[in-house]
């Protein structure tokens, strides 16, 4: 087994891994990035597209934000739609100004894949058999095998950034973490269509057939979800029934929804899912390795940028003065923003999805909640407030 060397070990080249390494690079910290898919494959995963503004100025200020900047589209507001009726919620009036941006995760990834090998630093693609070892010591270690040959990287600290189902949470002893979580009884059936988008800003649909999301990638790229059942059968939508089903539950008088070729489609569950702490030995947890929120509030992405930013921080303040403070507070930081972050989607999921088992009581809450987030000030700026994002 051959032995390499480097300061942070990055496992997973999401958008979590990729952001860390960025931050690192301007700090001078060595990394080293393992990811098990191919490169295509990364760049091409359909996943989030709402960036609050803080993730996109950290791009922006990281350097990689140059088409964000030029293609994201900045959002004001977003719409609510129930009872037949559409509601705005003026985000920046109701922020003092913040908005978010409209920018896919794919092109995020892109750009900051574009970026490390620009840097000429090492990103490895298809690696395969990752494990991380003697994490609870001081040169916690990760084995992969590359083109045939294995490889043990020793590092300073290790970094488990591959998401939900990668390898490094569970290699933490058990135990150690605690974890909460919900599962909806219910996902989202998600299009990605070639045509302008209907509606200017996203709009967000309470109805009795289940919710549905209207929104975008671009001025010429519409995605557009569909409450389905979590283990929805795709080969039972044809392009016809999923277009039908949109225009029935977002259809309004005097407004369609234009339709175009689909490029894609999938379905997505719905989970709410957090480990605590996001830390063991020198292996730190980042972004859905550590947490997941369903869609609904557009938080999954922002988080994981918002949990390397402080590990990032963290890591450069250690190597800067060997003080452990920001690594030690690192879990307990980030925890504050994942659980507001987990309430909010929580209930947003609440509030828009029709509940399996339709109890009409729950349903005439979830009205008069919706009625009272677009007619106070106070429950919109709420709302607001938290859809943009808190300083936390
Ligand atoms: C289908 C889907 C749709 C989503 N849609 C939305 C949305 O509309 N809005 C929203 O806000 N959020 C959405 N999310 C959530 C959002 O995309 C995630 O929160 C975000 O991707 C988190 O980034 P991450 O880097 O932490 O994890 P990931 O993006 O999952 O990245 C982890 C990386 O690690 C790699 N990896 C895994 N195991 C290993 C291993 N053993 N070795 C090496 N590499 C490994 C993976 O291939 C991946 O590249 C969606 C998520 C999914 C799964």
């Amino acid at each position: 087994m051959r032995t390499d060397r480097t300061q942070v070990g990055i496992v997973g080249a999401g958008p979590a891994g990729l952001t860390l390494a960025r931050l690192l690079e301007l700090e001078g910290v060595e990394t080293v990035v393992l990811e098990d898919r191919s490169r295509d494959y990364v760049e091409h995963r359909i996943r989030a597209g709402v960036l609050e503004q803080r993730s996109a100025d950290l791009l922006v200020d990281a350097g990689v934000g140059a088409r964000l900047q030029r293609e994201g589209i900045v959002h004001r507001g977003i719409e609510l739609q129930f009872d037949g009726e559409r509601h705005r919620i003026p985000l920046s009036e109701l922020t003092g100004g913040r908005t978010i941006v409209i920018y896919g995760q794919t092109e995020v990834v892109k750009d900051l894949i574009a970026a490390r090998l620009e840097s000429g630093l090492p990103l490895l693609f298809e690696v395969e058999d990752v494990s991380v070892h003697e994490l609870d010591s001081a040169r916690p270690t990760i084995r992969f095998r590359r083109d045939g040959a294995e490889v043990a990287l020793v590092c300073d600290m290790i970094a488990g950034c591959d998401g939900f189902h990668g390898v490094c949470r569970p290699s933490i002893p058990s135990g150690v973490l605690s974890s909460f979580s919900r599962e909806y009884p219910f996902g989202w059936l998600g299009i990605l269509a070639e045509v302008a988008p209907s509606s200017d800003e996203l709009v967000y649909v309470h109805h009795e057939r289940g919710f549905a999301l209207l929104s975008l990638r671009s001025p010429q790229l519409s995605r557009l979800y569909l409450q389905c059942a979590p283990d929805e059968n795709l080969d039972e939508w044809p392009d016809d029934r999923v277009w039908a089903e949109l225009q029935q539950r977002a259809g309004m008088e005097g407004w369609t929804l234009a339709e175009g070729p689909i490029l894609e489609k999938g379905v997505t569950g719905m989970r709410s899912f957090v480990v605590e702490p996001m830390q063991y030995g020198r292996l730190f947890l980042a972004g859905d390795a550590a947490h997941i929120v369903p869609a609904t509030g557009a938080k999954g992405l922002n988080l994981a940028i918002a949990d390397v930013r402080l590990l990032a921080e963290a890591l450069t303040s250690w190597y800067r003065t060997g003080s452990e403070t920001l690594l030690d507070a690192y879990s307990a930081n980030c925890l504050r923003r994942v659980w507001r972050a987990e309430h909010f989607s929580w209930w947003m999921t609440s509030m828009l999805h029709r509940l399996p088992g339709g109890d009409p009581f729950d349903l005439k809450l979830q009205l008069s909640q919706l009625r009272y987030v677009v007619t106070s000030h106070v429950a919109a700026a709420s709302l607001a407030e938290n859809y943009v994002g808190l300083e936390l």
